[in-house]
């Protein structure tokens, strides 16, 4: 059995709580075959005004001086980036420069930032019913999956439900099925890894994007998954891949993928 989780951030993310060496060192304790770090490059005007991005040429260089200690035939540490995507030119040419400066192990494009707001934030839904609230969201990750620079993971769908103030939060596959069908195809069509992502706390699912969703992908014939506990803690690493992993299962996936370098490697889940 190979375990992975390619979604997590240390202190040199604005909202790390562990810092690079005990993230890493926490998930090679743990056995796991495929670590992957993706710290925060939010570059657009909403996000930035907010988190102070993460400092490219000093986490790239630690990462790279950690790779060469930790790393083995059986513990891969991989360093990437979580892409905040955004339709502005000059956050996307920021995007660019990191991928040609400091080359990320791989990728993880997220949508955090929709219509001048983080989706995360009550801010974003004031005066919006949950249609409008949510259909924009996912016409900005229809728009992410097209981003000018190169991408591996298309993180965390559903990202908008997570703290959203509706009597029923959840975002559901039959609520806007053409707007999801037209993502998952360009997923398929494109060849991205699709996220499972477990730090869905209040978002009334236990993973992003939830079963229906995924079983949806499936169907379209989507086979590349990701496991991603989004943890900014050593404690969470991991979190509910007991859940997940099941749940793939029963849909039919047989393994995680894991993007190496350009190239996407099959683990199997037993
Ligand atoms: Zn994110
Ligand atoms: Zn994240």
């Amino acid at each position: 059995m190979k375990i992975t989780d390619m979604h997590t951030h240390s202190t040199f993310s604005a909202d790390g709580k562990s810092t690079l060496s005990d993230m890493v060192g926490a998930a090679k304790d743990m056995g796991l075959s495929f670590y992957g770090i993706s710290e925060h490059f939010d570059t657009d005007s909403v996000s930035a005004a907010i988190f102070k991005p993460t400092d490219a040429p000093v986490y790239f260089s630690a990462a790279r001086a950690l790779q060469a200690e930790v790393c083995t035939r059986s513990f891969r540490f991989l360093a990437g980036g979580e892409f905040g995507f955004s339709r502005e030119q000059a956050a996307q040419e920021q995007l660019l420069a990191i991928c040609a400066d400091f080359r990320p192990d791989f990728v993880v494009n997220s949508v955090h930032a929709v219509d001048g707001y983080d989706c995360y934030f009550p801010e974003y839904f004031a005066g919006k019913k949950k249609e409008e609230a949510y259909g924009a969201y996912l016409e900005m990750v229809r728009d992410s999956l097209d981003a000018p620079y190169p991408y591996d993971i298309v993180g965390h769908i559903g990202y908008v439900s997570r703290n959203a103030p509706y009597p029923v939060r959840k975002i559901r596959y039959e609520d806007f099925p053409d707007l999801y069908d037209d993502i998952l195809k360009t997923i398929v069509r494109k060849g991205k890894i699709l996220e499972v992502n477990t730090s869905a706390r209040y978002a009334e699912s236990e993973f992003l994007p939830d079963v229906d969703v995924l079983a949806r992908y499936f169907e379209l014939g989507g086979r590349f998954i990701s496991f991603g506990s989004d943890a900014h803690a050593t404690i969470r690493i991991c979190e509910k891949r007991d859940l997940v992993i099941p749940a793939l299962k029963k849909i039919g996936f047989q393994a995680i993928a894991v993007p190496v370098c350009g190239e996407i490697v099959l683990c199997d889940f037993d």
